[in-house]
């Protein structure tokens, strides 16, 4: 038994359960990944960053290989269709490019890669292997080159979501086609012409539909019966209930997960993200603009996985000016910088609240306490150098778990710092001031003063002191002119 018992949501239970894996040597994750044929939106990034915060939980908990992550790309699509023949470009080529783009800007977030990342081209036979098997159960049918799922052959169909099928046909806005033996039924391969993408199985020449994606990898990646499996609330119905159905009518012999995990949607400043509303962005747009990774992953981890949550620009300040403070207390430390930080010195209070359905908000408000009191408190000056480190490694150790790397950000700080060489300037203050106290003319100290603090360098001036502290909003780039 782990040290740590983690409790976790399930919407499948509807209940704050006992986390206890089939297999604690090998834990068993699958999230459902993105159709690739667009830069991810600030959306897509928030199971991203959920479901790395509880991979690094698990692997902390049950040890850094006692774990298998799955994170699919749906690269087979009728929106990636659609994407090529707009822009003319080879459906390959979109598919391929996107998920570059995908992986860059989910690694600025400080998210860990999942340990595979199946296509779903590439399990393409395995899926029609599942199709076969389900239409030899009698849960499927073919009909006009379509194969569909015969919902009525599962008695448990929409226990997940826990809806009536009056309410399922008005949510999936069902396509009633002359086909289907029941307007619920679903595809599982259609027919393509030629110039769309298909495959040949045993009923033509097609491709198939998007849910038997997931049942088909998850099968040949984690086998039938697994531990967790997330994506964003949005995905319970219709998709996550067609998962089950497939998974578990082709494995009658499996569960298919054990535990179903949703987070909730973003907005932005209060309102749903909508290129209309002109409040869509994607993650892209945010760090070219500025915002880092790290403040991202920041204001998404204050909100409870569970909850809506809304990305403001005030939260975004705030983070800023959080994370940057983080960086700059460690970066004075070369003790710090120099050595490896042990994962396991992580302060209990912060593994427990993320032990609790990964309270995110809470172990953020204990980081933040472990780093007020670094440097800050009369306590923490008292401590010998060595006890200083220790606080501080607890730290460092603390934030990495929920993905900062605070080392990393101290170093990239002092670079920053070594860059901008503020010591040059405390030097021509120390200069312009003699003048102007001989001159009477304390324009031009003025003037440095306010140029650096336009820079984001707040400047202190006593008569035997002179000290430049570098703000959240410095920029180096503003000194150069200076110079
Ligand atoms: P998609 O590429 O649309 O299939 O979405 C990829 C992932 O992003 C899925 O897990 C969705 O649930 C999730 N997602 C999409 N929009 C949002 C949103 N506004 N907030 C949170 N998650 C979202
Ligand atoms: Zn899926």
């Amino acid at each position: 038994m782990p040290e740590t018992q983690i409790k976790l949501h399930n919407t499948r239970t509807r209940k704050k359960e006992e986390f206890v894996p089939l297999d604690e040597k090998n834990v068993r994750m699958y999230v459902c990944g993105p159709t690739v044929y667009d830069r991810a939106h600030l959306g897509n990034a928030r199971p991203v960053v959920v479901f790395d915060v509880l991979n690094r939980l698990l692997r902390h908990v049950y040890g850094e290989d006692a774990v298998t992550y799955v994170r699919n790309f749906t690269d087979v699509d009728d929106k990636i269709n659609a994407r090529a023949a707009e822009s003319g470009r080879k459906i390959g080529d979109i598919t391929e490019e996107t998920i570059g783009w995908f992986l860059e800007d989910m690694a600025a977030l400080g998210a860990r890669e999942p340990d595979a990342m199946p296509r779903a081209t590439e399990f393409i036979p395995q899926m029609v292997e599942m199709i076969e098997g389900l239409i030899a159960k009698g849960h499927a049918y073919e009909a006009e080159g379509h194969v569909l799922f015969a919902v009525g052959s599962y008695a448990a169909y929409g226990k997940l979501s826990g809806r009536s099928i009056d309410d399922m046909i008005a949510g999936a806005r069902v396509e009633v086609a002359p086909y289907k033996r029941n307007p619920m039924d679903f595809v599982l391969w259609k027919p393509s012409t030629e110039g769309q993408p298909g495959w040949d199985s045993p009923w033509g020449y097609g491709r198939p539909g998007w849910h038997i994606e997931c049942s088909a990898m998850a099968y040949e990646l984690l086998g039938e019966s697994f531990d967790i499996h997330g994506g964003g609330n949005d995905l319970m119905f219709p998709h996550h209930e067609n998962e089950i159905a497939q998974s578990c009518c082709a494995h009658p012999e499996g569960e298919f997960a054990q535990v179903w995990m949703h987070n909730e949607m973003l907005q932005v400043e209060g309102k749903k993200m909508s290129k209309s509303l002109g409040n869509f962005f994607t993650v892209r747009d945010l760090l070219d603009h500025g915002i880092p990774g790290e403040v991202i992953r920041f204001v998404f981890l204050s909100t409870h996985y569970r909850k809506p949550m809304d990305w403001t620009a005030e939260k975004a300040k705030e983070a800023k000016d959080e994370v940057s403070s983080w960086a700059r207390k460690l970066s004075g430390n070369e003790d710090l910088l120099q050595s490896t930080i042990d994962p396991h010195l992580c302060d209990s209070t912060v593994v427990e609240a993320l032990a609790d359905d990964l309270n995110t908000s809470l172990a953020l408000t204990r980081i933040k306490q472990l780093a007020r009191f670094i440097d800050n408190s009369p306590e923490y000056l008292s401590l010998s150098d060595e006890d200083q480190l220790r606080h501080e490694k607890i730290f460092a150790s603390s934030a990495k778990l929920v993905g900062f790397d605070v080392i990393e950000l101290a170093r990239q700080e002092l670079d920053r710092l070594d860059v901008a060489d503020l010591e040059h300037f405390e030097l021509s203050l120390a200069e312009e001031r003699l003048i102007a106290i001989e001159s009477k003319d304390f324009s031009k100290l003025d003037q440095l003063k306010q140029a650096l603090n336009d820079a984001g360098v707040e400047v202190q001036m006593s008569k035997s002191d002179i000290k430049l502290t570098p703000r959240s909003d410095f920029d180096p780039s503003k000194l150069e002119a200076l110079r």
